[in-house]
């Protein structure tokens, strides 16, 4: 099976390879085979800039080409199949940010049918080297928002990256808890009684860190660690006193990811179905970091940048595109749909959805 695929692959009949790979029917065996053959763990110090998967090991086995030579570092466009610029966004951003779905196990795929189309997908876009359709991805993003949420998802009109990415998130979490530390981010509010001193703490695990807009991601992330006093109608209710009371707020960053997603806070809901965009311009800072005092104190999480959806335009009328850097050459390409052209991340001007992978352990 594996070296018939092989050769399969090897033809330059590449657009039919695509269309046997995607069509419902086949998406189960060969979503096992396009399956990688590494597991990335969340390791601290990663320096592992090639992407790896069964595909390469076992197409190259059957030539002399080097595995390199089979992985496309240009990103591959994505047919606008109506109002799909959303998943498009999302697609071209989880390709790049690979560690997040790599380490998903065959058996983990049987668990969820819309994973096994959304990872056979996302392998097939690394390898290829003209457009992609994405008509069945799409189709499956229906059911199975509509499903996650409790309500009806319609897939073919303007939708929100960080919801849709979110369920897309939760569902690998469920079907492969194994590598929550990949794009987990752990927290911990602790509220402090200005009056009486009394103190209470709780834990939340993210996906995605949604911060306050800054002039740059460093400051918006420094927004949400922060120190905050919680007057007026904001007063906690304290045990202790018996009533609210002036209090301290502090957020801390207990459990930091290997790839760190940050959304920016960009749409305040004014009314029913109605939002306003703040529309800052943003510097997409290439590094960030996050302190860390609680499990390892006095240690600094180095991250770079890799990926960013940017969305321009209004709620209701806008539009997603993703910029990508390719790792190993760190060129930067802009994925608007189906047009791919390199350029530079200083001309991202609305990044919304950021994607940062942990780089280096800092000790203060
Ligand atoms: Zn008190």
């Amino acid at each position: 099976m594996k070296a018939s695929f092989a050769i399969w692959l090897a033809r330059a009949d590449k657009e039919k390879v695509f269309e046997e790979i995607s069509h419902p029917e086949n998406v189960e065996k060969m979503s096992y085979l396009l399956k990688p053959s590494s597991s990335p763990k969340a390791t601290l110090n990663s320096t592992d800039n090639s992407p790896k998967a069964t595909l390469i090991s076992t197409a190259t086995s059957m030539s002399t080409k080097s595995p390199k030579s089979s992985y496309i570092s240009k990103p591959v466009g994505l047919r606008n199949i109506g109002q799909t610029c959303y998943v498009n966004a999302i697609l071209q951003a989880m390709v790049c940010a690979y560690d997040i779905w790599s380490g998903i196990l065959p058996n983990d795929l049987s668990n969820s049918h819309f994973l096994k189309y959304l990872v056979t997908m996302l392998n097939l876009m690394r390898f290829r080297s003209d457009k992609v359709d994405p008509k069945y991805i799409v189709a499956r993003l229906g059911s199975f928002i509509s499903k996650a949420r409790g309500k009806t998802f319609v897939p073919n009109q303007a939708n929100d990256v960080p919801e849709v990415l979110g369920h897309i998130l939760d569902d690998i979490l469920t079907c492969c808890p194994s590598i929550r530390n990949v794009f987990t981010t752990s927290y911990r509010i602790e509220m402090t009684c200005d009056t009486c001193g009394t103190s209470s703490c709780s834990e939340d695990i993210i996906t995605i860190l949604s911060v306050p807009i800054r002039k740059t991601v460093n400051l918006s992330i420094q927004q949400f660690f922060r120190t905050s006093s919680l007057e007026g109608e904001n007063q906690k209710f304290c045990v202790a006193c018996g009533e609210n009371q002036v209090a301290t707020s502090e957020v801390q960053l207990v459990k930091p990811p290997q790839i760190l997603i940050v959304q920016l806070l960009r749409f305040t809901q004014v009314g029913m179905g109605s939002y306003i965009k703040n529309t800052m311009k943003v510097t997409c800072d290439s590094d960030i970091s996050l302190i860390e005092k609680i499990v390892e104190p006095h240690t600094k999480h180095n991250y770079k940048l890799i990926s960013v959806i940017d969305h321009s335009g209004t709620h209701s009328n806008g539009h997603y595109t993703c910029f990508v850097q390719d790792r190993a050459s760190k060129q930067w390409f802009w994925c608007n749909d189906s047009v791919v052209e390199k350029t530079n991340i200083s001309l991202c001007m609305n990044p919304y959805l950021l994607f940062y992978r942990f780089e280096q352990l800092e000790v203060l």
